[in-house]
């Protein structure tokens, strides 16, 4: 079924929307309280600033106009892309130049709190720093694991931090897309370290290891079953594990878990970019192991720039990106165009009734879309 969420929107609707047993999908729409604030809101929408306006703005390092130039690159209508590309030309030959990190871990690891810490670290020593994330359950619940960034209270309040919660309408690929776009605006402001972090627990990491230079898996110790828990493919794309809350009675088990991390990245085969992977310690709350964990970054970033992997990576992610971006663009060209939809109603019917086979469908609406 192509749209279940509709269906069982309608379901919970006629049933069960007066009962106690219904379920939310997501966070409610609140009812229109003030009827007139929506066309004043919207009238201000369409007035945008111009291309120009938004780079001089990032530019000038105006955080307000980078933060709107952000929601214009979010945005899907079509006069907003339009000005979103404008934007982004304008500011691509001023990007590049930063350290990206990605940053994973499951929940609860201490994403949060170690941004928090070795931000501020990063800051103080003199660095710009933009944390950026990737959130796919704000995709599928629009409640968002991520989210809450009032967490990050120091970074917040850093004038040289730029905290932006992630993206949340569309496709994994949507968001990213957003996310990477962000980056080229943020590098045009001069932020010179960005963090994009994600939850290691699905595709989203992924996506983060498309738009970063290097990636940074954030563990608990404890049980060794862990280690089956995570996945190899997380593991293998890690260039620096650190196994985090190595504090008071916690150090031990996380001394034990660094030794079983770091043999088990003995049994992946080397890695194109000549690094090898390391396992650190480190505790957030106590500002602990950052010191070490900036040099390891530091040393990847000397081997790779000295090598040319740096770069090597980066135009592979280019053409990643490229393909990703032409992806993207034709699927909204076809699903978002209203004659299509009418179509995709009707073959999807023909589908589910079992009077067309999915391929036959899927040919059929393609042609359609080439004659428009
Ligand atoms: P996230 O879900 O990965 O972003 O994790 P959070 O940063 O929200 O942290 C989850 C919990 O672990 C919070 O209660 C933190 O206070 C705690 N925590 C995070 N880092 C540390 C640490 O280094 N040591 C200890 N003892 N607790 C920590």
């Amino acid at each position: 079924m192509s749209r279940p969420a509709s269906h069982s929107n309608n379901h919970h609707l006629h049933d069960l929307s007066d009962s106690a047993l219904f379920v939310n999908e997501g966070v409610p729409q609140p009812p229109v309280v003030n009827p007139g604030a929506a066309s004043f809101y919207k009238k201000k929408q369409t007035s945008l600033y111009t291309a120009d306006q938004y780079v001089e703005g990032i530019r000038s390092q105006n955080l307000s106009m980078l933060s709107q130039a952000i929601t214009l690159v979010e945005s899907t209508r079509p006069d907003h892309r339009q000005v979103a590309r404008s934007v982004l030309e304008a500011c691509l030959p001023l990007s590049g130049n930063s350290i990206r990190v990605g940053i994973t871990g499951v929940p609860g690891a201490g994403k949060s709190t170690f941004i928090e810490a070795f931000g501020s670290y990063l800051t103080r020593a003199g660095r710009r720093l933009a944390v950026l994330a990737i959130d796919p359950s704000s995709e599928r619940s629009k409640g968002s694991i991520l989210g809450d960034k009032t967490r990050m209270e120091t970074l917040s309040a850093d004038p040289n931090a730029f905290i932006r919660p992630s993206p949340s309408a569309g496709s994994l690929g949507g968001v990213a897309r957003k996310t990477r776009e962000s980056v080229i605006l943020c590098e045009a402001a001069g932020y010179d370290v960005i963090f994009i972090e994600t939850v290691g627990v699905g595709q989203s990491e992924i996506a983060v290891h498309s738009m970063t230079d290097f990636f940074l898996l954030l563990m608990l110790s404890g049980a060794g079953d862990e280690l089956q828990g995570i996945k190899r493919g997380i593991m293998e794309m890690a260039d620096l594990i650190v196994i985090n809350k190595a504090d008071g009675s916690n150090v031990e088990k996380a001394i034990l878990a660094q030794a079983l991390y770091q043999n088990a990245l003995h049994l992946f085969p080397p890695s194109e970019s000549g690094w090898r992977p390391t396992v650190l310690t480190s505790s957030a709350i106590e500002h602990k192991g950052l010191d070490v964990i900036l040099q390891k970054i530091n040393d990847y970033f000397s081997l790779t720039r000295s090598n040319g992997y740096m770069q090597h990576k980066r135009r592979q992610q280019a053409r990643y990106w490229m393909l990703e971006t032409i992806n993207e663009t034709l699927r909204n060209r076809l699903f978002g165009n209203p004659q299509m939809e009418a179509l995709l109603n009707e073959y999807e019917q023909k589908v589910l009734l079992g009077t067309l086979d999915s391929y036959s469908a899927a040919s059929a609406l393609i042609q359609h879309f080439d004659q428009l």
